[in-house]
């Protein structure tokens, strides 16, 4: 269990963030989930309860998604229930146990980009966009390659997700339920392009970007079989896989090639008008 020199509620989101810069032990507290399984000694535990940054705002244009949202709302919230195929939903689900996701806040989970989650994959296939408080604001796809330093520390403030036609899959596979995955892969469609997001490769997720080209030029002219087939090739080609304790590259390569085939199937299937 880690400790706190000082528990610290924050009035303002600049208040939260001059204290988080006073000092590399300084630390933005989400739901605790995951820091309360580290030793670390921590200076000033900051809290954002108070900044009223907990609610899911959705117009025609975007869904807005504040740091301090919990897992459980996104997965319970009616308009995500079925929002490109209710893939928000449907994900959260898999996420360890209710418990966990009643406390595990959406922040959190997005600043942390931890190599095996199943959050990050989903919102960068639909294209999510990140606010930081000092970086503003930037596409989750630039935000997750940008190298964290001890000077660039941030807090994450929203998450917004354009609300375009769209349905998205998402797949992966664990040992037991509730255990990371061994592998994860979401694909979008977003009126005609794709995009393929492979995560838990172990490392963080990554959108392969030539297996999303390809799928956008040519699933209309192959068949599916060569369609699985070709884009497959290109995926393990391009998508580097590692080992840990739970699965060996091998596996996981070969594994890819089976949940793309599978969000593949699923996805051509659906009879959305596109415009
Ligand atoms: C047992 C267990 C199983 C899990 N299984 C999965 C899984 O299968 N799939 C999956 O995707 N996730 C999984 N998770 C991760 C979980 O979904 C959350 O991402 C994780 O717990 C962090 O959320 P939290 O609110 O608890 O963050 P905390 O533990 O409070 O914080 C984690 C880190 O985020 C930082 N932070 C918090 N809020 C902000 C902010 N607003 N701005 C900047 N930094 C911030 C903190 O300073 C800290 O460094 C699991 C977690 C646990 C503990």
């Amino acid at each position: 269990m880690f400790t706190l020199r000082e528990f610290y509620e924050a009035d303002s989101i600049k208040d939260a963030y001059d204290i988080l810069t006073k000092s590399k032990r300084n630390m933005v507290l989400g739901g605790n989930m995951f820091l309360k399984m580290s030793n670390k000694k921590l200076g000033v535990g900051i809290d954002l309860s108070n900044l009223h940054l907990n609610k899911i705002n959705i117009n025609d244009r975007i869904i807005s998604i504040g740091t301090s949202v919990t897992l459980s709302q996104l997965e319970e919230n009616s308009f995500l229930q079925s929002y490109s195929g209710g893939v928000i939903k449907k994900m959260i689900e898999t996420i360890s146990s209710k418990q966990l996701r009643n406390m595990a806040t959406v922040g959190a989970s997005v600043y942390a980009n931890y190599g095996f989650s199943d959050i990050v994959p989903v919102f960068l296939a639909l294209n999510a966009r990140v606010h930081l408080y000092n970086g503003g604001w930037m596409n989750l796809s630039d935000f997750i390659n940008r190298r964290k330093t001890s000077g660039n520390r941030d807090i994450l403030i929203e998450v917004e997700i354009p609300i375009e036609e769209s349905f998205a899959y998402y797949t992966g596979v664990r040992a037991t339920a509730g255990d990371f995955c061994i592998l994860n892969l979401t694909l979008s469609r977003i009126k005609d392009e794709f995009k393929v997001v492979v995560g838990a490769r172990p490392m963080k997720a990554i959108i392969a970007e030539r297996t999303s080209e390809y799928i956008t030029e040519h699933y209309d002219i192959l068949t599916f079989d060569e369609l699985v087939k070709n884009a497959g090739e290109i995926l393990v080609n391009e998508v580097e896989f590692g080992t840990n304790m739970r699965a060996s590259k091998e596996y996981r390569t070969y594994l890819s090639k089976g949940l793309l085939q599978k969000a593949l199937k699923e996805v051509l299937n659906e009879n959305i008008a596109y415009d």
